[in-house]
């Protein structure tokens, strides 16, 4: 019930971002509440000074009873205050205050200037007694010189720093007297910040930013918590403290196990299996990192970012994945300066924090798909933190220092190069992972992806039986893509329709168990008419096979997929002239594309339709061109006979799946086919496609991705693919059993293209040609 008396003298403050006051006081003396008299809207009381009474009367009194203790007092100050550093104004002027001010005034005054808990601090408000009180606080002065010869003992050469730490800080508080709540949180936060001060001192960050670090701590200290910056810079402080600097995990690389690693967790991909080993052998052998960075190249769902993940298991790397599609803000790869409201690092070293070491894997995904912006090119500020010349010292806007990331493993994703920017290919190593055939589907979804879905679903395989027959239903007749993801939703799905039988299955059983424990004679009325309504239901569900384990066979994929959404279709669309099957390429993987053409009176126009790009036009105009050069040869004439193909006749010329825009020159053999089809009047074959850029000549010309194609192409059941005679090479890639389906035609003019494409050739004719010259 002792306070202190005091004059206000200032009050400052404002109400934004927080309410935050200041109260400058002056203290008189010590009070006593006699009598509250009242307590709002404040308190009112009656009151009896404690202290300064008669200080002139009992001066040399005191002072000869407590000489002792105040001269033991004033030694003491006076060393505190000589240990700190006195070319700070505030420790000058205390050490003045030592000699002017009367002694017993002393204790009150260094108890608020030294570093004392609020306890202590009431515990010497309450000390009326002068004795008592300089008996309480030289224990306290003690220990602050104890405290400070600790600190300057462990810190030599920062010395000047701490001194003028403990003495700043006094000279703050002795003007406000906040109250006690408030006292105590500032007082946690004195002590967090004095942690992340020791923090940031025993961590082991670089030279550079460390000093970075120190400069901002002692800004910190000097700043009002309800500065916005306070926050600001203490996040930025904590991030740095957590940053993996020197932190690492231990390669343990050894190439027979990755090589058995690899082989388990993925089926197939031998090529790509073969370049990461080759790879992960070249690191054991030469210890470091400045090797290209792999990229893998492939339609979605064939296993890249799960093989990068394996990478990291192989090496016992942390692993962490970061998404770059549609990431078109540079800031978002080297993050935003620290003097914007809201401000982050970029998402690689926001990455080093989350895995917390300096030698993660990195997985930059969908490198194709950055974007670009006002905000800059996120490609360009990839470039350095790719580039391992140059990102041993990577500086984050944020953090504002370089950062090492000569030790992270990065390894990109991407589903075509041809968005990634020519820079950021110039640094990767591209190896493309090709779709897979039916046979491979089949292993990988019987190998891991039944498995995985299976405990998923906490299905056992004594429960679910899906025979290869269905899971080959499902690849043709469910999905139509180049990886195994939807595949792999697809039995996620029947896992679940599973899962629901099987339960329904226990729950009977035990309802079942019941109705036979609970049978008497006096709940049968209550059966017989309960049981009614439910009758149908229930025979309904014993109709379902309850036996264990559960065939899912074709009709019951019907049941759980729905009808079919791809049936082969090939042979009805090509019942009629002018029609015929190209392969396209596209980031999903390959295609088969229709090819359809027909002919109406008109001027001569040729219409194109299916949002087809510009080099997939002059395709079209140099097949017709080609064409009617050629007219004369092949006898291909128009409606009323003439060798003139365009004379009163109008083309038209579709390429369906109208949303999608197509572009590229690989169409030119099959338009060709197309339109010989439609003007001689026959069909093409029904099981041929074909791709490959034609000249004017008549000449054809390689194109790419023909591993994709060819597998598009058996996906489909056609049985002859006629490709350029340059492209023979690539068929190497192809798996020996999808080569063994497929007889390949290869074609260095169009005459072959067309000998090929139809039924019996489509052969030159060179007795009408003399006879025409007759004529
Ligand atoms: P991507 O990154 O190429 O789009 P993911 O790596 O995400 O594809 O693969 C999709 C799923 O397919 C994953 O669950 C993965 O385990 C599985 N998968 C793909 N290829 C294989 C394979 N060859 N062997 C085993 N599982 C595979």
């Amino acid at each position: 019930r002792i306070g202190t008396a005091a004059l206000a003298v200032q009050v400052v403050g404002s109400n934004w971002p927080k309410p935050h006051y200041t109260l400058l006081v002056t203290g008189l003396c010590r009070f006593q509440i006699l009598q509250l008299l009242k307590e709002k809207p404040y308190p009112v009381a009656e009151v009896e000074q404690l202290d300064r009474l008669e200080q002139f009367t009992n001066q040399h009194k005191s002072e000869e009873e407590l000489g002792e203790l105040s001269e033991q007092f004033y030694k003491y100050a006076v060393q505190l205050v000589e240990m700190l550093d006195m070319s700070v104004p505030a420790v000058a002027k205390l050490r003045r205050l030592l000699d002017n001010l009367p002694r017993e005034a002393l204790p009150d005054i260094l108890t608020s200037i030294i570093r004392t808990s609020n306890q202590e601090k009431l515990q010497i408000l309450d000390a009326v007694s002068l004795e008592e009180r300089f008996k309480m606080t030289i224990p306290l002065l003690v220990r602050q010189i104890e405290g400070l010869k600790l600190l300057q003992k462990t810190r030599k050469p920062k010395q000047d720093d701490d001194k003028r730490v403990v003495a700043i800080r006094p000279n703050r508080r002795i003007n406000h007297i906040p109250s006690t709540t408030e006292d105590e949180e500032e007082e946690d936060d004195h002590d967090d910040v004095v942690m992340l001060e020791k923090k940031i001192r025993t961590s082991s960050m670089s030279e550079q930013a460390l000093k970075v670090c120190l400069k901002e701590i002692k800004r910190l200290k000097k700043m009002p918590q309800s500065m916005p910056e306070y926050a600001l810079t203490r996040n930025y402080l904590e991030l740095m403290v957590e940053l993996p600097w020197n932190k690492s995990t231990k390669d343990r690389l050894e190439i027979r196990a990755a090589r058995i690693l690899l082989d388990n967790d993925h089926y197939a991909m031998e090529k790509l299996k073969k370049r990461v080993l080759e790879y992960l052998a070249v690191r054991q052998l030469k210890n470091n990192l400045k090797g290209p960075i792999l990229c893998f190249v492939g339609p979605p769902g064939v296993g890249k970012t799960s093989v990068g993940r394996s990478i990291a298991k192989t090496l016992g790397r942390e692993f962490h994945r970061i998404a770059l599609g549609g990431v078109c803000d540079q800031s978002d790869i080297r993050g935003h300066r620290r003097t914007y409201v809201g401000s982050m690092p970029g998402r690689i070293i926001n990455g080093l924090k989350t895995v917390g070491v300096n030698n993660p894997v990195f997985l930059l995904d969908e490198v194709d798909k950055l974007g670009k912006s006002l905000q800059g090119d996120p490609a360009a500020a990839l470039l350095e933190v790719l580039d391992p010349e140059q990102n041993h010292s990577f500086t984050d806007h944020y953090l504002n220092v370089a950062f090492d990331l000569s030790q992270v493993l990065f390894i990109a994703t991407a589903n075509t190069t041809a968005t990634i920017p020519p820079a950021l290919l110039d640094r990767m190593e591209i190896i493309q992972v090709p779709g897979y055939t039916q046979e491979e589907k089949i292993e990988i979804a019987h190998r891991h992806l039944i498995p995985k879905q299976l405990e998923q679903h906490g299905l056992t395989p004594q429960q679910i039986q899906i025979p290869q027959v269905t899971t080959l239903d499902i690849i043709t007749r469910y999905t139509r893509e180049a990886g195994v993801r939807s595949l792999d939703r697809k039995l996620g799905a029947i896992c679940r329709a599973v899962a629901v039988k099987v339960a329904e299955g226990q729950h009977k059983e035990t309802k079942t168990d019941r109705a036979e424990v609970s049978e008497g004679e006096d709940c049968k009325e209550h059966v017989t008419e309960d049981a009614k309504p439910e009758s149908i239901s229930d025979t309904a569900d014993l109709a379902l096979p309850p036996e264990m384990p559960i065939l899912i066979d074709f009709h019951a994929l019907k049941d759980i997929l729905g009808p079919p959404m791809y049936e082969m279709e090939v042979s009805e669309r090509l019942s009629q002239p002018g029609v015929a099957i190209g392969l396209a390429w596209t980031p999903l993987g390959g295609e088969i594309m229709f090819v359809e053409a027909s002919r109406m009176d008109g001027e001569g126009q040729l219409t194109l339709t299916g949002q087809l790009g510009d080099v997939m036009k002059e395709s079209a105009h140099l097949a017709i061109s080609w064409l009617r050069s050629n007219a004369k040869r092949y006898q291909l004439t128009n409606a009323s006979g003439s060798f003139d193909l365009l004379d009163n006749t109008d083309i038209h010329l579709h390429f369906p799946a109208g949303a999608v825009t197509k572009d590229g020159p690989s169409a030119g053999v099959t338009i060709v086919t197309c339109l010989a089809s439609l003007f001689s009047g026959r069909l093409v074959c029904s099981d041929v496609a074909m791709t490959g850029e034609i000249t004017l000549r008549g000449l054809v010309l390689p194109v790419g991705g023909i591993k994709d194609k060819v597998l598009a192409a058996h996906r489909a059941g056609l049985k002859r693919i006629i490709i350029p005679r340059r492209n023979e090479k690539d068929l190497e890639e192809i798996a020996v059993n999808v080569r063994q389906d497929l007889t390949f035609v290869m074609a260095s003019c169009l005459d072959e293209v067309l000998n090929a494409a139809f039924d019996g050739g489509f052969a030159v004719k060179p007795r009408l040609e003399r006879l025409n010259s007759k004529l």
